[in-house]
């Protein structure tokens, strides 16, 4: 029985990590993940980057707490600084941090070349994300949605090969969109929601005119189009 309880976002995380695979997970904050992974036997040994000293002392003192200091070494890096060729790590994890913060930690290392699996799960910005893997060498394998809270986090697994992916495949995700799950017709739900109350409120002050009514309802179009079949 593991000693780590992760959130139902970061199970769904660890479940999509390559069995018995060395991992990294960058940005780890208190090393949850990584320990979890490696105290079920998931993955026989771990690193862990994060670029803030707090996060981690959490990581190191975690990792000390459950006896697994000599299976996970914690690093102080930026980004991808934390690991070199050598490491040979084959899944690398970036979690809980906006798309384009992901997008830039991904290529300012670009030079480790591609990493036999990456499991993201970015906040926001998704679809920049998913432009930024197939313009540079990976092919989305695997999406997944996960309601925590009021939240609904996408995680997306991406492995080395070529792909080509449509606007609506960007933004809604090439495996989400055609699975269409509860999680994402809700989310969908939620956000064109949320525009169509912009429109409303741009129509009820006059001021249709402005490019953002237009955007907006460009949206909701879309969103009619690719998760309601209007
Ligand atoms: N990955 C964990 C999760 O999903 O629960 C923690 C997410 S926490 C919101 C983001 C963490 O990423 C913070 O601990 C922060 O210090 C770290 N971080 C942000 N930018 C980073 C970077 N460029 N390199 C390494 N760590 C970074």
């Amino acid at each position: 029985m593991s000693q780590i309880k992760l959130t139902p976002r970061l199970e769904a995380v660890a479940n999509l990590v390559d069995d018995q695979a060395k991992m990294a997970d960058i940005g780890s904050d208190h090393a949850y993940l990584a320990t979890y992974l490696v105290e079920q036997k998931k993955s026989p040994e771990a690193i862990v980057g994060e670029v803030a000293k707090g996060p981690l002392e959490n990581a190191k003192s975690t990792v000390r707490a459950q006896g697994l200091s000599s299976r996970i070494d914690c690093r102080l890096a930026d980004g991808l600084a934390a690991l070199s060729k050598d490491d040979n790590v084959h899944s690398v994890v970036i979690a809980g941090m906006g798309g384009l913060l992901i997008k830039k930690i991904l290529d300012a290392k670009k030079e480790l070349g591609t990493f036999p699996q990456l499991v993201l799960q970015p906040n926001t910005d998704q679809d920049a994300l998913r432009a930024w893997l197939v313009e540079n060498g990976y092919a989305i394998q695997h999406e997944e949605m996960v309601a925590e809270g009021r939240h609904r986090y996408e995680i997306i697994v991406a492995r080395p090969g070529e792909q080509t992916l449509s606007r609506a495949d960007l933004t809604f995700g090439p495996i989400l969109r055609k699975k269409q799950g509860p999680i994402f017709k809700a989310k969908w739900q939620h956000e064109r929601d949320r525009y169509a109350q912009v429109v409303d409120r741009l129509e009820q002050s006059g001021q249709t005119a402005l490019p953002k009514y237009q955007e907006v309802k460009e949206w909701i179009e879309a969103i009619d189009s690719e998760v309601f079949h209007g």
